[in-house]
């Protein structure tokens, strides 16, 4: 299968899930569950901004300021992923592709940027992911661009639904793979067992 087929096969699967907000509150209990156990207070955690039927992480400043040192969303400049520290979700306005991003005098004021280095722990959104970490991201390759600026120790996260888990998904050079996945049944795991 080619990643477009994929992507439209996925996107299938989601349309006909009616269940999605309930099926996230699921992912983000298994989630919370892993950070609260492996995440230290002084890390700094980045989290996507949910749209469409993405797991929901739209209310996740309610539980992370106690277990992170900041809360980073993506906001998207010239093109490219910058992480901006966000104090709480009423910062947040639509922004590019409607997706909620920093209002302008969050992501203009220059104690709000943060160096890439400071990211410890990222969530990643996409469309299909598979055992080994592969992620399928919507065609565009933002992801991929900001993963590979990261520091090599800095976790990166998938959330997603079961039905965007697939054994083997098509990945080539530009795809940065994912240390784990977590859906609403837990982690999604192979090869990646030496992770806490
Ligand atoms: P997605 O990751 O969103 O599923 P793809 O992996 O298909 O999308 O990548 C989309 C486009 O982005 C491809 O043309 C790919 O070559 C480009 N791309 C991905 N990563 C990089 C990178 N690090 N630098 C430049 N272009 C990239
Ligand atoms: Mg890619």
């Amino acid at each position: 299968m080619t990643k477009n087929e994929l992507r439209l096969l996925v996107k299938v699967h989601l349309g006909a899930l009616t269940d999605f907000p309930q099926r996230s509150i699921l992912v983000q209990r298994n989630l919370r569950q892993y950070l609260t156990a492996f995440l230290k207070p002084s890390a700094g955690l980045m989290t996507y901004i949910s749209f469409g039927s993405e797991v929901v992480t739209k209310n996740i400043e309610d539980f992370f300021p106690s277990l992170c040192r900041f809360l980073a969303v993506p906001m998207i400049q010239n093109g490219e992923i910058v992480p901006v520290r966000i104090e709480s979700g009423d910062e947040l306005e639509a922004g590019t592709f409607g997706i909620l991003e920093p209002k302008p005098p969050v992501y203009r004021d220059r104690s709000r940027q943060i160096a890439l280095d400071d990211i410890d722990v990222v969530l990643v959104p996409g469309l299909a992911f598979d055992r080994s970490g592969s992620r399928l991201g919507r065609g565009k390759g933002y992801y991929d661009r900001f993963l590979k600026k990261l520091k090599p120790s800095a976790l990166k996260i998938g959330l997603a639904f079961e039905c965007q888990i697939f054994d083997e998904i098509p990945a080539d050079g530009s795809d940065v793979p994912l240390d784990l996945v977590i859906t609403e049944r837990g982690r999604v795991d192979e090869s990646r067992a030496a992770l806490p």
